[in-house]
């Protein structure tokens, strides 16, 4: 499948969408305007791909709202060559814009169908994070610290090993809470064990889970 006018033209009225949602990163809203957010749907979904809105990608997960993925990336302020660790590849989508952003991008995923596709789709469309198959509770030391860490599925607390893996004057953004509902956290590192939090509204995702598979 390829990128049509068509696609092109529905992907600005998304970017409009979230804009008026209250996203005001510049930078974000052209990744957004920019991806092929078709590309990275379950086959069923796929008339639907620039709705803002979250679909089924199998196995129980879903690829974000791109109005979510824009949210997180606007708090975690990158910039060209961030080390960035993200918990939860999913489809890759939000994998992408963060390489859109020019970050360097570390992904970890526990569902090994989801990680294979991922990595072969974003493989085709020229994108080039470092992949994981694994346990994202742990993080991933022997690369870290990281300047940014996002997690993109809800945890019930902030995984400690997470916060040791940030670098002093990193941000991790984290949505907190219990199954149903979380609160978006954004958290500063402001020295080795000064760590500064603020809530940035009511989220709904898909569980961080521990250990591999179910
Ligand atoms: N950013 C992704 C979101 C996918 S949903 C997208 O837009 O497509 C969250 C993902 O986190 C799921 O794929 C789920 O399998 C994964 N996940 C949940 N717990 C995890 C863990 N402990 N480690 C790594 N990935 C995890």
């Amino acid at each position: 499948m390829n990128d049509t006018y068509r696609h092109k033209g529905l992907r600005k009225q998304l970017v409009e969408t979230i804009r008026l949602k209250g996203i005001r990163d510049e930078r974000v809203l052209e990744a957004i305007g920019k991806i092929p957010r078709h590309l990275f749907m379950d086959s069923g979904f796929i008339a639907f791909s620039y709705k803002d809105q979250a679909f089924p990608i199998g196995e129980g997960q879903t690829i974000s709202q791109p109005y979510t993925v824009a949210f997180q990336t606007q708090l975690l302020e990158i910039t060209p060559h961030t080390r960035v660790l993200e918990i939860g590849t999913g489809s890759g989508y939000q994998t992408a814009v963060l390489l859109e952003l020019g970050a360097s991008v570390f992904t970890i995923e526990r569902q090994r169908k989801l990680f294979l596709k991922a990595q072969e789709n974003l493989h085709m469309l020229g994108y080039k994070p470092q992949f994981f198959y694994g346990d994202g509770y742990q993080g991933k030391p022997s690369y870290g610290p990281f300047d940014r860490i996002l997690v993109t599925a809800g945890a019930e607390d902030v995984p400690a090993a997470l916060k040791g893996q940030l670098k002093v004057g990193g941000i991790m953004v984290i949505p907190v809470g219990d199954r149903n509902s979380q609160k978006m956290i954004r958290i500063v590192r402001k020295a080795k064990t000064d760590f500064e939090q603020s809530e940035h509204g009511t989220f709904a995702f898909v569980p961080l889970l521990k250990g591999l598979e179910d």
